[in-house]
């Protein structure tokens, strides 16, 4: 298996109740995966052999102003686990393509304009902001192909729940296990 993100970054997963750690309470919504954050345009890689389920917009100015244009790509793994890398500037993918571990799936976008945050915005946001963490790769993990449009969920939060949804899965596990045995990238 291959970490998701390349450069020499720090490879941090945050602890649950951290900023950008699975299902973090963020008020009125809860954090649907795992934030890596990264430089925009480091490469994004296939932590698995995989093939591309689905690609679309996960991200828009016109959803919500602070927020930039950015991609989301649906990856399903040999074992059927689902994953959702989001927040992506790029896509270097087709659909049904199918992909080796450790190729490059797309770029990491810059999900947040700054200065397009106002007061009013979700803390969670001015959180972001005020850290400089403006680009990142949103991974999610599903045991089901998750809806491309679900009015429970928008740019990588689901409003509404308490638990996360039965199908929604925490990726801590894999990239903790992809941190202990990692391959080194192939592309
Ligand atoms: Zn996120």
């Amino acid at each position: 298996m291959t970490w998701p993100v390349g450069g020499d970054l720090p490879r941090l997963i945050a602890r649950p109740g951290e900023p950008g750690s699975f299902w973090q309470d963020r008020g009125d919504r809860h954090h649907a995966g795992v934030d890596l954050y990264a430089p925009a345009g480091t490469s994004v890689y296939a932590i698995q052999a995989g093939r591309v389920l689905q690609t679309y917009v996960h991200t828009s100015p016109g959803i919500c102003p602070y927020w930039n244009s950015t991609y989301a790509i649906v990856l399903q793994l040999p074992s059927g686990l689902i994953l959702k890398y989001a927040e992506l500037a790029e896509i270097i993918t087709t659909v049904d393509q199918v992909v080796t571990c450790g190729q490059i799936l797309g770029k990491v976008g810059q999900v947040l304009l700054p200065s397009r945050v106002l007061p009013t915005d979700p803390p969670y946001i001015q959180l972001l902001k005020d850290a400089h963490h403006s680009a990142m790769l949103h991974l999610e993990a599903y045991t089901a192909v998750p809806l491309e449009y679900d009015e429970r969920y928008l740019g990588g939060n689901y409003f509404g729940l308490t638990v996360p949804p039965a199908e929604l899965v925490n990726p801590t596990p894999i990239l903790e296990e992809i941190l202990k045995y990692e391959a080194p990238h192939t592309s």
